[in-house]
């Protein structure tokens, strides 16, 4: 059995949601190396936030990326190899605010890469300031009367935007949540779980979340009118009333990796013209300074 985890000592706070993100991953890569697919086809790319520091936990190949930018990396790892397995780890503050745009267009791309979002609702790395998807009133050292904006349901602008593959997990339901991730690691097409990850320290919905969150049943799955419904469900501007978890879309499309192939380079050739730009651009400075 390959040991996945590293040695570094785990700098969450106890209590953490990002542990049980870390240890239902390592299940799940477990299970698809057994199945076939080299742990070196896996990479793991994160963003910034507490979330990010995942990419030092495993020994998998990893790219630790910038705030909001963990997207555009990975879509390029993901072109460059397209046999590989690109799984990005993003915070809710890093992903549907700094990074909004490019999760837009991975998704309207159908690129087949994985997104999973840590959405603790707060940016917790920067101690506790409202994201998009902080319910109604959240609190925190710069906004000490309550926010006044209100929350937005990403999974809606995602459905819209071309997602094939859209669910909410739960870490603390273990199964249920492997379940999840798995199947969105194995979608062919851009995928994306929302995680209820639950910041202890600036965001403790635990309570809530054990009192509200129940399954869904999967049925329709490719039906978006369906999708939406059970995406509406829930708004977030509220912690406090039922929220689902489950898979709410699934569906088939051509992704884009595939359509890229369609240019017919192979790797040699594609290797060759990287080469010659890289080239061109190192002896070619002059040109390029003018
Ligand atoms: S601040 Fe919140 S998100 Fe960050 S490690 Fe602690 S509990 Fe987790
Ligand atoms: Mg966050």
């Amino acid at each position: 059995m390959i040991k996945l985890k590293t040695d570094k000592s785990i700098e969450w706070c106890p209590g953490c949601g990002n542990f049980g993100i870390l240890d239902t991953f390592e299940v799940v890569l477990e299970e698809l190396i057994a199945e076939g697919t080299p742990l070196e086809k896996f990479i793991i790319v994160s963003g910034v936030g507490n979330h990010a520091k995942i990419v030092d936990y495993l020994h998998v190949n990893s790219f630790y990326s910038i705030h909001g930018r963990a997207l555009p990396v990975a879509e390029a790892i993901k072109l460059a190899d397209p046999e590989s397995k690109v799984i990005c780890f993003v915070g809710d503050g890093d992903s549907f605010a700094e990074g909004l745009d490019h999760l837009i267009f991975a998704a309207k791309r159908n690129i087949d890469i994985t997104v999973v979002v840590h959405d603790n609702r707060t940016y917790a790395l920067a101690t506790g300031q409202f994201t998009p998807t902080s319910q109604e009133e959240f609190t925190g050292g710069t906004m000490p009367e309550g926010a006044k904006e209100e929350s937005f349901n990403p999974l809606e602008l995602l459905l819209v935007s071309g997602a094939t593959f859209i669910g909410r997990g739960y870490p603390i339901k273990k199964d249920h949540f492997k379940k999840i991730l798995k199947e969105a690691i194995v979608h062919k097409g851009f995928s994306i779980v929302d995680v209820l990850q639950v910041c202890v320290t600036f965001n403790n919905l635990y309570t809530a979340y054990s009192k509200n969150v129940y399954e869904i049943v999967d049925e329709n799955l490719d039906n978006s009118d369906e999708a939406l419904k059970k995406i509406r469900i829930w708004n977030y501007k509220d912690s406090d009333e039922p929220i689902p978890i489950g898979s709410f879309y699934k569906t088939n499309k051509t992704d884009f990796e595939e359509k890229y192939q369609r240019l017919n380079l192979d790797m040699k050739t594609r290797n060759q013209k990287i080469d010659n730009i890289l080239n061109h651009r190192i002896t070619d400075t002059k040109e390029y300074n003018e």
